[in-house]
C-alpha cells in the first residue's frame, strides 16, 4: 500500500470514528438513559464499535455514566448521560431594545443570564457592550470554569446564507453588519465556533435540537417582537433550517395584509408589521422607544384604547398564524417574542381565530398544536446556543 493510501485509509477511518461518536452523542442527547447495548441494537453499530465511541466521548467530557441500568442486550449495563459538568455554550440575541445572554450546558439548561436593555444604537457601540456583557457572564461562578465551545448570536433581521452578514435589520436601520467581525476585538479571547444567524431561526432551532424524547418532524417559531418573523425548522437528527435563496424565508412581518395600507419601514404598504408589532403598537400608542413598551402597558391594560389595540393586533396575529398554518404547515407552532407577555388581550383573539379556522380546509378535527411562551426572553439566544453545540457536533470542528 502506497504512503499516499495508508493517509487516506486512516483519514477515512478518523471520519467513520466521528461519525459513530456524533451519532451516539445525539442518541444520548435525545434519550437520556441510554445503555450501550440500547445503542447497539438501535443504531445497528457492533458493541466494540459503541464501546470504544463511549469511551471517547467518556474520556473527553461529553458524557457521563449514571446507574445500572437493564438493557436490550439483557445484561444490565450503565445508563449513559450528557456530562453537563464540564463543557458552555453561549449564546446571545441582539435584540431592537435589548441584548439577552445566556450560558448553557450541552442539554441546553441556563447557568447564567443577562437581559441588558438598550435603546437602538450603532453596530458598533452594540458589540462594544455585548463584548463586555459577555466577558463578565464568562466570568460569573456557575460559568468560568468551564471549557466554552463557542458563541452564537441571534439578530433580527435576514442573514446572507453562507456569508456571516446581517443583510437588513429593519427596525435598526442597520444594513450588511459582519457584526462577528465587529464583536471580535472585544473578546479576544473566547475561542471555539463562532456563528450568527435570524433570531427566529435561532429560536426554532433550539426549541426543537435540546428536545429530548418524542421530537416533532417540523417546528415553526413565530417571534412576536418589536417586528415580527419566524422560523421553520425540520428533521429530528441534525434539523434544517429553511432559508430561501436571500436569506428571507420566514419574514412574514412583511408578508402584505392590507394592500394599500400604512408604510412599514421595509418600505412597502400593508406589511403584517404595520397591524402587528411591537413598533406598531407604540405607534398607536405613542410609547416612546426610550420607554419599555411591556412595562409601559402593563398598568395600562384596562384602558379603552389599549384594549382596541392589542385586540387588533391579535386579530392580525390569528391571520398570520393561519397563513402559516396552511403555507407551511409544521407539525408544531410555538409562539413566543415580548408581546407575548401582553397576554389574553392580545393573545386571545389571535388563538381563537387560528382555532376556529386551522381545521376548516381538511375538515378533519386534527389540530396542530400551538404552543404560547409566556416568558420568551432568552430562547433566541439560547437557540444560538443549540446552534453552536450542532455545529460542532455535526461540522468539521476540531472541538469535537
Ligand atoms: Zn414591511
Amino acid at each position: 500500500m502506497s504512503h499516499r493510501n495508508q493517509q487516506h485509509k486512516a483519514g477515512d477511518l478518523h471520519f467513520l470514528k466521528r461519525l459513530n461518536r456524533s451519532a451516539i452523542l445525539e442518541m444520548v442527547r435525545r434519550t437520556p438513559g441510554l445503555t450501550r447495548a440500547d445503542i447497539a441494537a438501535q443504531a445497528q453499530l457492533t458493541k466494540a464499535t459503541v464501546g470504544a465511541g463511549v469511551q471517547s466521548l467518556l474520556n473527553q467530557g461529553w458524557l457521563r455514566e449514571g446507574e445500572l441500568q437493564k438493557s436490550s442486550g439483557g445484561r444490565p449495563g450503565r445508563a449513559l448521560h450528557l456530562n453537563e459538568e464540564q463543557h458552555v455554550l453561549l449564546g446571545a440575541e441582539v435584540g431592537v431594545h435589548g441584548l439577552r445572554l445566556v450560558a448553557c450546558t450541552l442539554a441546553g439548561q441556563v447557568l447564567a443570564s443577562h437581559h441588558e436593555h438598550l435603546v437602538p444604537t450603532t453596530p458598533e457601540v452594540t458589540a462594544e457592550l455585548l463584548g463586555k456583557l459577555l466577558h463578565a457572564l464568562m466570568h460569573e461562578a456557575p460559568v468560568k470554569n468551564r471549557h466554552c465551545l463557542g458563541l452564537g448570536i441571534a439578530l433580527p433581521g435576514p442573514i446572507s446564507p453562507g456569508q456571516p452578514v446581517l443583510r437588513l435589520a429593519p427596525n435598526l436601520g442597520w444594513r450588511d453588519i459582519r457584526f462577528l467581525d465587529l464583536l471580535r476585538p472585544h473578546l479576544p479571547r473566547l475561542d471555539g465556533t463562532w456563528l450568527m444567524d435570524n433570531e427566529a431561526k435561532s429560536a426554532a432551532f433550539g426549541e426543537l435540537y435540546f428536545r429530548t424524547g418524542t421530537i416533532p418532524e417540523s417546528l415553526m417559531y413565530v417571534s412576536a417582537g418589536t417586528g415580527i418573523g419566524s422560523g421553520m425548522v425540520e428533521g429530528s437528527h441534525l434539523p434544517l433550517v429553511a432559508r430561501g435563496i436571500q436569506g428571507l424565508a420566514g419574514e412574514i412581518g412583511h408578508t402584505v395584509l392590507q394592500p394599500g395600507g400604512l408604510y412599514c419601514h421595509c418600505g412597502n404598504r400593508g406589511c403584517a408589521e404595520t397591524l402587528v408589532s411591537g413598533w406598531s403598537i407604540r405607534a398607536a400608542l405613542g410609547i416612546a422607544e426610550e420607554e419599555d413598551l411591556i412595562e409601559t402597558l402593563l398598568p395600562r391594560m384596562h384602558e379603552p384604547e389599549v384594549q382596541v389595540t392589542l385586540r387588533r393586533a391579535g386579530e392580525a396575529l390569528g391571520i398570520l398564524l393561519l397563513n402559516l398554518h396552511h403555507s407551511q404547515n409544521p407539525s408544531e407552532i410555538v409562539l413566543g417574542g415580548s408581546l407575548t407577555r401582553l397576554g389574553a388581550p392580545l393573545l386571545d383573539p389571535a388563538l381563537h381565530y387560528f382555532q376556529e379556522n386551522q381545521t376548516r380546509l381538511l375538515g378533519t378535527p386534527q389540530q396542530v398544536p400551538l404552543r404560547v411562551v409566556e416568558d420568551a426572553t432568552f430562547i433566541a439566544a439560547r437557540g444560538a446556543a443549540a446552534q453552536v453545540l450542532a455545529s460542532i457536533i455535526h461540522g468539521p470542528s476540531d472541538l469535537f
